[in-house]
């Protein structure tokens, strides 16, 4: 069965568009977009991004920024965001061009506007079980799809193929916290793991993040898992996930697709998080 990450997304916008809707005349959130050089994928995504914002009714400011803009200017763009109270979010779309520190960036975003859930503080508080004031989108985004599919969690064995800091780690993170969204045994893989394939065969729920095209054949997938395929690869025209679909589906209970799989919950947790950002300072004002 497919799972449609793309309807679950619209499910998520509808609701969140209703509770817009009842602001009525007060101020509606607002996301800042920071985007910094020319990579032409980042161009792609602040675009979707934004488009889910207007439809929805997220206001948005977006900044390009030069690719030659200095650590120093983008941490004064970030201080002056991080002040101004009319925005709720702020979003550092990565990668970031190489001579700037990344890192640094990520720490400069005030934990309580970084709706991309990558400050240390939400990833800390994440990974010890306290209240994060935000979840990395892609996790979460992982979480409702199973959640709103019904699909248990609790107990499974799930192998993340990939360890990176906005998908692996935190989606390992959320994963194994005590609470029935979660409780799940988690085996983290990745390029240095010896037998691979022995691993993701025991997956009751197996969750590719590693951006190498259709990776995965059926041999290394046990009959009947759950497939959560992350992976966004180019393929000539087209894009594929790290999951060899047309093998893999027959085989598995569930899986989702590339397009139209993982994608669009991940900009739906954005606005989501920008929304609950929205909630939280509106409550302290
Ligand atoms: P990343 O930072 O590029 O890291 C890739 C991870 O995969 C690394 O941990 C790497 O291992 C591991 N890996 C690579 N090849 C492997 C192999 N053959 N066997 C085992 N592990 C392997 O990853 P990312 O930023 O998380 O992105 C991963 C993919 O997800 C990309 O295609 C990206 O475009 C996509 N993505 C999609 C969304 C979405 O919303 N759908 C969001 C974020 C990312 P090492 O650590 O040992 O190098």
């Amino acid at each position: 069965m497919i799972l449609n990450g793309k309807k679950i997304a619209q499910e998520v916008l509808a609701e969140l568009k209703l509770k817009l809707d009842a602001l009525k005349d007060k101020r509606p959130p607002l996301l800042a977009f920071l985007l910094i050089g020319e990579n032409p994928a980042s161009h792609i995504y602040v675009k979707y991004k934004v488009r889910a914002c207007e439809q929805i009714g997220i206001k948005t400011r977006g900044f390009h920024l030069s690719k030659e803009i200095t650590q120093k200017e983008v941490m004064e763009h970030l201080k002056n965001l991080n002040l101004d109270p009319e925005v709720d979010g702020i979003l550092v779309q990565l990668p970031l061009p190489p001579h700037l520190n990344t890192q640094q960036i990520i720490e400069e975003v005030d934990p309580r506007k970084d709706v991309d859930g990558f400050h240390p503080l939400n990833i800390g508080r994440l990974l010890l079980g306290y209240e994060p004031y935000f979840i990395p989108c892609t996790p979460l985004g992982i979480q409702e799809i199973l959640t709103r599919s019904s699909i248990p969690i609790s107990g499974k064995h799930i192998v993340i193929m990939g360890r990176s800091n906005i998908v692996g780690k935190p989606l390992a993170a959320l994963l194994i916290q005590k609470n029935k969204e979660a409780n799940a045994t988690i085996s983290l893989v990745h390029s240095y793991t010896n037998d691979l394939e022995k691993i993701t065969q025991q997956a009751d729920i197996l969750v590719t993040a590693m951006g190498s095209p259709e990776f995965v054949q059926a041999s290394m997938v046990k009959n009947g898992a759950i497939i959560i395929d992350v992976g966004i690869n180019r393929h000539g025209e087209k894009l594929v996930g790290d999951v060899f679909f047309e093998e893999v589906a027959p085989k598995a209970s569930h899986i989702t697709p590339v397009p139209g799989g993982v994608g669009p919950m991940t900009i739906a947790m954005l606005l989501s998080n920008t929304f609950k950002s929205y909630q939280l300072r509106e409550k302290l004002t």
